[in-house]
């Protein structure tokens, strides 16, 4: 879909077409306003015809606002397949947290988005519409945009997406467009290693967070399957590589599952094996999902959890947790209309 091309795909498109060079800026433009084909009237007919077929359809199946402000969608596109996105406010501004699958096939025992598995991929315009689709809800435009932070951490594994991510990281950050820099972009992944070795050589310097949840592979793999492929010990290296080549300070989420991994040995481990390194620990008491039977401990825990691992020298906070009531929160998201059973 036009939404997948770069100014430059789309000028070589246009120009493919046989119509003249300027008209790609135009057809550029209009796409990232989501405007649909009807409502651009500065292209000609012709050119409409030609990429009809080309052009983007989705709809929003469900909206839902949160008593906290967060929102969520859920965005069906043309062949059916839905996907939900959620928009965070913040004091210095707001966050869109992007699906980059349709599903997952990570298999975490505490995760809402792969209970039924993968169904396919999201390409990168699928994955950059969900950004411009709550940036114009806020009035913004690509120009003057109003979404100024992205996070990839709803439905999928960003890394099990490579190729799309990357081209979708390409696109979001291309002073052309929505020109959201690298610096406000956080990947959240479950720690495939090869992939973070490349996203690194590929020049790729957003916050890369690591999905850790336990401080050793045999807690790990209990509770995420991908812990049988990679070693923590393999992660964390790859982790090292990552801040030499980018100098960005790695992030650690760990979902605290009562009785599973909060006891003192587990966070004294933990601490020790973080220790001496540039990284932040984002501490988040588990969040419900109805099929799982796990549960969160008490924020009152997470704080003092918190503390130990300062005490230890390693810099951790405890996530604010948005958007639950609407199961739009971490772990919540999946393939289905909010509120449907
Ligand atoms: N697949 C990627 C992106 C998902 S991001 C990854 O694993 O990182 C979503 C974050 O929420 C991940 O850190 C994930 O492990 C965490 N998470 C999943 N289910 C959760 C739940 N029920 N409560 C709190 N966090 C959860």
């Amino acid at each position: 879909m036009i939404l997948d091309k770069s100014l430059s795909e789309i000028q070589d498109l246009v120009q493919s077409l046989g119509e003249q060079k300027y008209r790609a800026k135009q057809l550029y433009e209009a796409s990232l306003q989501l405007k649909n084909l009807n409502e651009i009237s500065n292209l000609p007919k012709s050119l409409k015809e030609k990429i009809a077929e080309e052009y983007f359809s989705y709809e929003i199946a469900s909206h839902q606002v949160s008593k906290d402000g967060t929102q969520k969608v859920a965005i069906r596109f043309a062949d059916g397949s839905l996907v939900e996105s959620v928009l965070l406010s913040y004091k210095y501004g707001y966050t869109v947290c992007v699906s980059t699958q349709v599903g997952c096939r990570m298999g975490c025992k505490f995760c809402a988005s792969t209970l039924n598995g993968l169904e396919r991929n999201l390409s990168a315009g699928e994955i950059l519409l969900q950004v411009l689709y709550f940036n114009k809800l806020l009035g913004g435009t690509h120009k003057e945009r109003k979404v100024t932070n992205v996070v990839l951490m709803g439905c999928g594994e960003p890394l099990d997406n490579y190729e799309n991510v990357t081209k979708f990281l390409r696109l979001v950050t291309s002073p052309d467009g929505i020109n959201i820099s690298m610096r406000n972009i956080s990947l959240s992944t479950c720690g495939l290693v090869p992939k973070i070795y490349q996203l690194a050589d590929d020049g790729f310097s957003v916050t890369l967070t690591i999905s850790l949840h336990a401080p050793n592979d045999e807690l790990r793999k209990t509770i995420m399957p991908i812990a049988n492929a990679y070693k923590i010990e393999e992660i964390l290296k790859a982790c090292d590589y990552y801040f030499e080549k980018t100098g960005r300070r790695i992030c650690f989420e760990y979902s605290l599952i009562e009785g599973v991994n909060n006891t003192d040995d587990c966070i004294f481990e933990l601490a020790r094996i973080l220790k001496g390194r540039s990284c932040h620990v984002n501490l988040i008491p588990l969040n419900s999902v109805k099929e799982k039977h796990l549960i969160g401990v008490t924020r009152k825990n997470a704080y003092r959890i918190a503390e130990k691992l300062q005490e230890k020298g390693i810099s951790a906070t405890v996530r604010r947790s948005l958007g639950e009531d609407i199961d739009g929160a971490c772990g919540q998201l999946r393939n289905r209309i909010g509120g449907a059973k």
